[in-house]
């Protein structure tokens, strides 16, 4: 061909498709899944457009959002169409080869150490999992904006792009053609196809049709039958209808006993739908299984691994602003949860309205610490014909975003709530049941992947601090190496102790060797460990917690609780002190003053109240290295 362009893929994609080529990975099925969601995608656009500009979608067929499926048996061929926004030539070249992705090289990082192939749709590279599948594959496509294209490639480091002359033209949209290699041949059976839509794309939410064939019982006269008895299909049926005009004279006396007509079976085509169209959000929770909450997470999420979410919130809210919701807590931080935490979205719940799907890039909708849950809002209380820009800037965002934070923070508390390890009952803690079996041990998993998100919640969030306070976990002198919380520390309080004492540094190991704990330990006071960096900054935002003061004890000012010696034991060592303040000068230190926090240790270096603990400086340096 003549208007052919050739190009290279970009580096990190050439090597992610040499490692899906060369997988060995078991389920190739999951490029069918890869490819649905992105003409699902395609389609949630033009709908999207279509809002405020009707003539978009055009006439006929073309208006028609679906997804299509056809199988050709002789050249092995399986195609995907839809009838979604297209891409131009210059969206192939870029989205299909020449700009990496974040995810790519991530994705290839994974792949080479312990990855699953199976989360590639999380990594945003989700097309190339055809070459599981296929060792050649054409993507034509039809945007508005341009002409027909078809781009493609062999898998051979470059790929191709041309005008396309030849194809039928698509109206509107994409289809991804797969040469199937000589191994998978299986995605040639309808019911495979039929099987996978079932379990992997269900929760689509366009009409999924695939040109199937169907056996139909037709009508044909009696005499045909005995020249074709061997013959079920109707492919051979026109060449028997030749022989029957000469078999008519020979059966003639027996015409009056048999029936005149005779049922034949006949293939034919036709659509046949695969999934139905369901948005589980709009039905009765009481009516939703656990397995389709979590089947819908899945494909809400990209998350094909085998764990079921942490928790889920299915729910209405009601008053001035209507809209339906269902939130769900991950069962494992992406890759890069905290990798660029004030940067990047990570994910955005998909926002809905009235049943169109209109965003998943609104960060209006959570605050950034609960950017780990997936999740979608449906609302009718918004504009369906505004511009993306009016509608972020719509009023009802704010009490939406209020609603969805209460309902998230309760869903992460039931976690705690449900979970027997977290109850503070003996009774409760050792009791078995199947049923508590599978929410056992639940928030420490819940803990371990996103307690750093609550940690920056409570610096971000000051409206909902005392509820994020109540999920924060962590070691103490007395947590026995398991983690415990502020309200547990609160029941094991001694009589006359008003502050909450805790300690920060890089490790337990290390903490508990501190001289700081030596007065309190003998004294029975409990003290928090906090050894994650976040932990600094956390505890200038976390001052008190149900009327206690949070005590650093390792910083001035501490108080023990009166023993009457305080005073007597200054005044002796005045001559003292004084001394060493001034042989130290003010350059080295603030004061030097008689401490009660001591036992076998003489003397120690304390920050002021309201400057940075030790640790901090030691976290402020490594930073500004
Ligand atoms: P992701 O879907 O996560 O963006 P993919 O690798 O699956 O990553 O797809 C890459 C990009 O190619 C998509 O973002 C989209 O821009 C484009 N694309 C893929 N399939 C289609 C399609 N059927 N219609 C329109 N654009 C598509
Ligand atoms: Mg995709």
């Amino acid at each position: 061909r003549s208007n052919t362009e050739k190009f290279e893929f970009q580096a990190e994609v050439s090597r992610l498709m040499d490692i899906i080529i060369n997988s060995l990975y078991s389920n190739k099925d999951i490029f069918l899944r890869e490819l649905i969601s992105n003409a699902s995608d395609a389609l949630d656009k033009i709908r999207f457009l279509s809002l405020t500009d009707k003539e978009i979608l055009g006439e006929g067929d073309s208006t028609k959002l679906e997804i299509l499926i056809k199988l050709d048996k002789e050249k092995k061929i399986l195609s995907i169409r839809d009838r979604g926004i297209g891409m131009t030539k210059e969206d192939l070249i870029k989205n299909l080869g020449t700009i990496a992705k974040s995810g790519t090289s991530a994705f290839v990082e994974k792949m080479q150490t312990s990855g699953d192939l199976n989360l590639i749709g999380q990594f945003g590279v989700g097309f190339y999992s055809v070459y599981l599948v296929a060792d050649y594959v054409e993507v034509i496509s039809k945007h508005n904006d341009d002409k027909q294209y078809v781009w493609e490639s062999k898998a051979d480091g470059a790929f191709a792009i041309s005008e396309d002359t030849w194809n039928e033209p698509l109206g509107r949209g994409t289809e991804i053609r797969l040469h199937l290699r000589e191994e998978a041949g299986e995605y040639l059976e309808e019911n495979k196809l039929r099987e996978l839509v079932k379990k992997y794309s269900e929760f689509i939410n366009f009409p999924i049709n695939m040109w199937a064939s169907k056996e139909v019982d037709v009508e044909v006269p009696a005499d045909e039958d005995e020249s074709s008895d061997e013959e079920e299909s109707s492919s051979e049926s026109s060449s028997s209808e030749e022989e029957t005009e000469e078999e008519d004279t020979e059966k003639g006396e027996d015409e009056e006993k048999k029936p005149k007509t005779k049922k034949v079976k006949e293939t034919t085509y036709e659509w046949e739908l695969l999934n139905d169209v369901k948005a589980i959000w709009l039905r009765n929770p009481k009516e939703v299984t656990d397995e389709e909450y979590t089947k819908f997470y899945h494909s809400l999420a990209k998350d094909f691994s085998d764990e079921k979410p942490l928790a889920w919130s299915h729910f209405t809210a009601e008053g001035d602003v209507e809209f339906k919701a269902v939130l769900f807590v991950p069962p494992k931080a992406p890759h890069d949860l905290y990798e660029s935490y004030y940067n990047s979205n990570i994910s955005n719940l998909k926002l809905y309205v009235r049943r169109v799907f209109i965003s998943d890039e609104f960060d209006e909708l959570l605050p950034k610490y609960l950017s780990f849950l997936k999740g979608l809002i449906d609302s009718d209380t918004l504009p369906l014909n505004v511009s993306r820009e009016m509608l972020q800037q719509h009023a009802s965002l704010k009490t939406i975003k209020k609603k969805l934070i209460r309902k998230a923070l309760d869903m992460i508390r039931r976690i705690a709530d449900e979970d027997p390890d977290e109850s503070t009952d003996k009774d409760k803690k050792d009791e078995k049941s199947v049923d508590d079996d599978e929410k056992r041990g639940q928030y420490t998993k819940f803990w371990n992947e996103f307690g750093k998100s609550i940690k920056l919640g409570i610096v971000e969030d000051a409206t909902n601090r005392n509820r994020l306070a109540k999920l924060l976990r962590f070691e103490s002198t007395k947590s026995d190496g398991k983690l415990t919380s502020l309200d547990q520390y609160i029941s094991r309080m001694k009589p006359g102790q008003k502050d909450i004492f805790y300690l920060t540094g890089t490790s337990k190991e290390q903490l508990e060797k501190s001289p700081f704990l030596e007065r309190l330990k003998k004294k029975n006071f409990e003290v928090i460990f906090f050894t994650d960096p976040v932990d600094e900054y956390l505890m200038q935002y976390l001052m008190d917690y149900e009327d206690k003061k949070f005590q650093n004890v390792s910083k001035e000012g501490l108080k023990l609780g009166k023993d009457g010696k305080d005073k007597e034991l200054k005044e002796s060592f005045k001559d003292l002190t004084k001394w060493w303040k001034k042989a130290l000068s003010s350059d080295n230190v603030d004061d030097v003053k008689i401490s009660n926090r001591l036992d076998n240790t003489p003397c120690v270096v304390v920050t002021s109240k309201f400057g940075w603990s030790a640790n901090m400086e030691r976290i402020m340096q490594s930073q500004t290295l």
